[in-house]
């Protein structure tokens, strides 16, 4: 059986389908194959942190791009919640940020965006200093998933779970079909390929080599019982409370574990010591769940946006870290205006494919 779409998307996580929906309501007919559920990658693991931000003044490309989800994701909440019913639990419930001497670089980016902090006095990881950032913010990544399954399908983009991409099929070298596991192909004007660390294997056979790996990482779910206030980071870990009792606690970054996404006792653990060291009150705490993901981590911790070198039809979208739910808006506009050919808000070169390798890329917050 073959279908024809303007654009298929490779992928259904957070990624992929925030830039389907772009694509649809700019015209495009669209469909979206996922080899698994929809958002229950990554996507769905994540912690949903949302930093402030200003994309007229942010000062690097990766920072313009979560600056335009800083400014997005109210009103992509507030449009979901009205077409889908759907909540997706975006709340500004503020932030403590612990920097160490090699983050505080980031006084400057957030003082040119213009971004409100102040230092507070609090010392509560010892050798780093307490910024409160009143404009932090959250999601929860399940329901904002649900949200944007249930507004694709309104949109009427075609959407195949269970659905894995095996191969290319090429004419004259020009990519122009998939061929899922069946055998059954299916066909399109353009491909985006949104599939997370999975991207490289699908990337392979075009001569595409981005080294898009896969970073484990692991969050313990605690029930603190009472809503334990404003988000804290220090350095790679952080407490998000979700106003409910529940207090996410992450999380790992464990590049080493490839492509196994179970929890590990140790990792837990250390999860748990350092909740119950930042927030004394968590010790009490029950366990209410832990799980693990895989984020797309990319050599230079800049993700991949673009038309891989000599496929002029074939996009991707990946490499994205422990950033891609604050940079889903801007990746799903910066994508949907280079395959509709039109201008975009962030020069190309910026994300290209075949960037010249840097140093790994300092952006302004790190989760
Ligand atoms: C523990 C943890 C905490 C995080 N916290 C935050 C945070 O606070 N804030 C933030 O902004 N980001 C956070 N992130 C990062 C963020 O979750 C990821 O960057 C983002 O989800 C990546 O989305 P994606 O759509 O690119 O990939 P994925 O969610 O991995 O989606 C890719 C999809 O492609 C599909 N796929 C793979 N191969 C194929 C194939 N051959 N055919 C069809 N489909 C295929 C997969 O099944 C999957 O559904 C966190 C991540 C983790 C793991």
């Amino acid at each position: 059986m073959q279908w024809a779409h303007d654009i298929l998307v490779i992928g259904g996580g957070i990624v992929g389908l925030t830039t389907a929906i772009r694509l649809r309501e700019a015209g495009a007919t669209v469909a979206v194959y996922d080899r698994g559920e929809f958002g229950r990658e990554a996507s769905w693991a994540g912690a949903g942190i949302l930093p402030p931000g200003n994309p007229e003044r942010a000062v690097t490309p990766i920072d313009r791009l979560r600056a335009i989800g800083a400014v997005e994701f109210p009103r992509i909440s507030t449009q979901l919640r009205e077409s889908t019913g759907i909540d997706n639990g975006y709340r500004v419930n503020g932030g403590i940020e612990y920097l160490f001497a090699d983050d505080e670089y980031s006084l400057e980016l957030w003082a040119h965006e213009g971004i409100r902090f102040e230092r507070i006095d609090d010392d509560r990881v010892p050798g780093a200093t307490a910024y409160h950032v009143p404009v932090m913010a959250q999601v929860r990544n399940p329901r904002h998933l649900r949200a944007l399954i249930a507004e694709a399908n309104r949109l009427g983009i075609g959407l195949f779970p269970n659905r894995g991409i095996e191969a290319w099929d090429r004419v004259d070298g020009h990519v122009a079909g998939i061929e899922l596991a069946d055998g059954s192909r299916v066909f399109a004007d353009r491909f985006l390929v949104a599939a997370g660390p999975w991207s490289e294997r699908l990337l392979g056979p075009l001569d595409c080599h981005l080294g898009v790996h896969p970073i484990r990482g692991q969050i313990l779910l605690l029930n603190a019982g009472s809503d334990a206030g404003p988000t804290r980071i220090a350095g790679k870990r952080y407490l998000v409370p979700r106003g409910d009792g529940l207090v996410l606690v992450g999380s790992t970054e464990e590049p080493e574990a490839g492509f196994a996404k179970q929890t590990t006792s140790g990792g837990l653990a250390d999860l748990r010591e350092f909740a119950n060291g930042l927030l004394p009150e968590l010790t009490t705490a029950t366990v209410a769940g832990a799980w693990a993901g895989l984020r797309p981590g990319s050599p230079d911790g800049l993700p991949f946006l673009g038309p891989v070198p000599g496929q002029d039809n074939v996009f991707v979208a990946t490499g994205h870290g422990r950033a891609g739910v604050q940079l889903s808006p801007g990746t799903a506009r910066f994508l949907a205006d280079r395959m509709l050919g039109r201008p975009t808000a962030i020069p190309h070169d910026a994300f290209a494919l075949d960037r010249k390798p840097t140093a790994p890329a300092r952006p302004a917050f790190r989760s």
